[in-house]
């Protein structure tokens, strides 16, 4: 009998809910809104993007000088937390961020807000998203695509975070 061995140990695919956020127009790519339009077809390259929000529009924050333009979607991946976050990562080095400040003009920024399998928590990643449930400007673009998702943390669905939170 032969034994069939793989480095590779196959991985069962999980979805994630991915926020999207742009206020710097790209030298390719154009408007912010464009940036995210582009962003959501990149995020294939990590797993099936399997719904894709409306572009909403959001005023500046804090520091943060231009509108933000907001989208979300829904990411089928085969990456664990911490392989996806670091392909995310480099998806916004490639969008040419260059800001580490909060809420600063950024071209592109990810954030995985929920994960079907439920929580994650490390130094360096919490899933859900420790600030999604008061933030409008994630929460409305998801209920286009999630309304049903349900929050471990709290139990709400993302429609009741959202009737919630305006
Ligand atoms: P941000 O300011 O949104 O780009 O986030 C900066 C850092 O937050 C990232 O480098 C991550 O290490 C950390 N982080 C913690 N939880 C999350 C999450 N759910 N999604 C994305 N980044 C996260």
């Amino acid at each position: 009998m032969t034994l069939r061995t793989s480095k590779h140990p196959r991985v069962m695919s999980s979805n994630y809910l991915i926020a999207l956020g742009s206020n710097r127009p790209h030298h390719l790519y154009g408007s912010p809104r464009s940036v995210l339009a582009a962003a959501m077809e990149e995020c294939a390259a990590l797993g099936t993007v399997s719904a894709r929000s409306p572009i909403v529009t959001s005023d500046p924050m804090g520091p943060a000088q231009r509108s933000f333009a907001n989208a979300a979607c829904v990411l089928e991946s085969e990456y664990d937390p911490p392989a996806l976050l670091a392909g995310l990562k480099r998806l916004e080095r490639e969008f040419g961020r260059r800001t580490a400040r909060r809420w600063g003009d950024r071209v592109l920024d990810l954030d995985i807000i929920l994960w079907s399998a439920g929580t994650y928590t490390s130094r360096t990643l919490t899933i859900p998203h420790r600030e999604f449930r008061g933030r409008d400007f994630v929460l409305k673009p998801a209920l286009e695509i999630a309304p049903d998702w349900r929050d471990p943390v709290t139990g709400l669905t993302v429609r009741h975070l959202a009737a919630r939170s305006t």
